[in-house]
């Protein structure tokens, strides 16, 4: 089915309305009218081909919320009205040993990502939600239970939602926990908001001396200025872990010397430009680690979505239009969001 999807043919071209085929829905399969899609900075790594590997024409968006519009013949889980989300992933081998725990984000055999991954369908690789339907496998379809009006700012929820909520899990941050989270963007808004609804000591570290009210307002109990070397020294050897989603390259051993015994710096940001390498006296001498997560599986996604609406945390947003893409893109790279655009689709016309 032809679909009207906003798109870019080149690293270095605007974006520009284009047409697109959706599958007709198979058996299994969940079509969706898609209201709104969040801009992650991972949809401009890819557009403008920053990590390589773009295949173009390039749709991104992975932040997808919307209405079902039809259901395949086996499809139990959704119905046509039903509101649901769809993420980072539209499909997964389903066999391996981390398909079968329901960590799909790690699937042995690849996992599918809902925009520039390997697909059967027309042109060969995928198409995201910068774009008014799309067609998903139901086991990639997540219910979405918050209130109809916060649906726009429920779509960040699917990217950087999952993506702080799942290492804050894994870390175990909780009470009595001193948790710090690295760049106030679409990511760390959410991760503030996360960490304190489970209950830690949020500490955020930012570049831009605007955000210090915000990430109060946002759950903080206190903000750092991570440029200013006394304040960053103030908390030397205190954290038991630091999330950093910061999306440039920087300096690692300012946050890892902030961890105490044992305590864990966990990278989800994916710089253009590899980070300088980690001092590692830094680790050995307290038993600190460095580590990595990415997104999270379709069970902990839906887990982290009745969380929010239980909680009532959505993402604090700033809706768009498809015509103004590349302008946000520039902002995003200055650090100038607050803290998520979103796409309203029918802007798609
Ligand atoms: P974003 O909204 O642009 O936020 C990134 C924040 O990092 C900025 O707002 C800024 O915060 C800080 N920052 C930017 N440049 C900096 C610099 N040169 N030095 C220090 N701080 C800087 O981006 P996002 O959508 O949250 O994504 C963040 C990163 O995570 C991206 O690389 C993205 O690709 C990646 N990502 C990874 C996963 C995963 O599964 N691991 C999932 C989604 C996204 P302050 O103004 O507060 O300093
Ligand atoms: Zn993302």
């Amino acid at each position: 089915m032809t679909t009207k999807a906003y798109g870019t043919h080149a690293a270095d071209k605007p974006f520009e309305p284009i047409d697109i085929e959706r599958r007709a829905p198979g058996a299994r399969d969940v079509q969706i009218e898609i209201a709104y899609c969040g801009v992650c900075h991972s949809d401009l790594h890819t557009a403008r081909s920053e990590w390589g590997g773009t295949r173009y024409p390039c749709v991104p968006g992975h932040e997808i919320v919307g209405h079902v519009s039809a259901v395949g013949t086996d499809v139990k889980g959704f119905k046509v009205g039903d509101t649901v989300g769809v993420g980072c992933l539209v499909g997964s081998c389903q066999h391996c040993a981390a398909c079968d725990e329901g960590l799909e984000q790690y699937c042995e055999n690849g996992f599918v990502g809902t925009y520039n991954g390997a697909t059967k369908d027309a042109p060969g690789y995928t198409l995201g939600g910068y774009s008014q339907r799309i067609v998903v496998d139901e086991k990639f379809v997540l219910h979405i239970r918050h209130p109809k009006e916060q649906l726009a700012a429920v779509a960040p929820l699917l990217c950087a939602g999952i993506t702080t909520y799942s290492p804050l899990r894994h870390w175990n941050v909780g009470p009595g926990k001193k948790v710090g989270i690295v760049g106030i963007g679409g990511l760390g808004h959410m991760g503030i908001k996360i960490a304190h609804a489970m209950g830690a000591h949020v500490v955020a570290f930012t570049t831009s001396e605007s955000k210090r009210q915000d990430a109060k307002d946002l759950g903080a109990d206190e903000v750092v200025i991570s440029k200013d070397a006394a304040q960053m020294k103030a908390h030397a050897g205190t954290f038991d872990f630091i999330l950093d989603t910061v999306a440039a390259s920087h300096d690692l051993d300012a946050f890892s010397s902030l961890l105490k015994r044992d305590g864990t710096l966990v990278l989800v940001g994916v710089p253009e430009h590899a980070h300088p390498s980690p001092n590692v006296a830094n680790l050995i001498f307290k038993r600190r680690a460095i580590a990595g997560s990415l997104i999270g599986g379709l069970p902990e996604t839906q887990e982290m979505l009745d969380f929010c609406a239980d909680k009532g945390i959505v993402a604090d947003i700033e809706m768009i239009r498809a015509q103004d893409i590349d302008r946000a893109y520039d902002r995003m790279v200055k650090s100038d969001v607050k803290y998520r655009f979103v796409i309203d689709n029918a802007s798609m016309g």
